[in-house]
């Protein structure tokens, strides 16, 4: 059996890759569980760019042509200002993984904007072998709100506001969230890519 590293220790995001992943007859593990302790600078000026760093990275440590890398990267666009925070997401306010000081910043720079519109966004880049590389897109749109709303979730949830469910990311229980979720959407995309490079297509 072909085993795929997650080029990630978030117990979350690899407990939703591995359910996804389950008919695909590969086995998922972590970082950790790979015994690989890196950490790679996302200096990108994409998701795209990043979640590949990731990956190679990782594949070159690795190098065993047994395991395929699967490596993420995430972060909100809003339309009015030009794609940001974009893949700064983390680190908008300066400090990294600071969400109050970001979400805050986000609200100062909305001020004055009427055209609310973001999207999240998730890029997924599947490292198989050297030749086969397969790179997917999720996205979720929805609109930031004026004032946060909503105790789960975390980074930008209690800011994103998804009309057809009149809730925040923040709002919603995970199993919503996870449902509907940008990750979400890139995993879907990613089954049918390695189904279709499964056939041979
Ligand atoms: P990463 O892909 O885990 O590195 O996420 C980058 C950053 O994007 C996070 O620190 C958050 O600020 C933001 N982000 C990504 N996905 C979400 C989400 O589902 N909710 C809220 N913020 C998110």
């Amino acid at each position: 059996m072909k085993k795929l590293i997650l080029a990630s220790n978030n117990e979350n995001k690899v407990k939703e890759i591995k359910e996804i992943l389950s008919p695909l007859n590969v086995q998922v593990i972590s970082l950790k569980e790979a015994g690989v302790n890196v950490e790679v600078e996302e200096d990108g000026k994409t998701f795209m760019e990043n979640a590949y760093k990731k990956a190679k990275e990782i594949y070159d440590i690795i190098n065993d042509e047994s395991y395929m890398i699967l490596a993420d990267d995430s972060g909100l666009a809003v339309d009015a200002l030009d794609g940001a925070p974009g893949v700064y997401s983390a680190r908008f306010a300066g400090e990294h993984g600071n969400t109050e000081k970001n979400n805050e910043k986000l609200l100062t720079l909305m001020e004055n904007i009427n055209d609310r519109s973001a999207k999240f966004i998730c890029n997924m880049v599947l490292i198989i072998d050297k030749e086969n590389v397969i790179r997917v897109q999720g996205e979720v749109e929805g609109v930031i709100i004026k004032e946060e709303r909503g105790e789960n979730g975390f980074g930008y949830d209690p800011l994103f506001y998804i009309p057809e469910y009149n809730m925040t990311f923040a709002q919603m229980d995970s199993k919503t969230k996870n449902l509907i979720s940008h990750r979400k959407k890139a995993l879907i995309n990613l089954e049918e890519a390695i189904r279709k490079y499964l056939q041979g297509e």
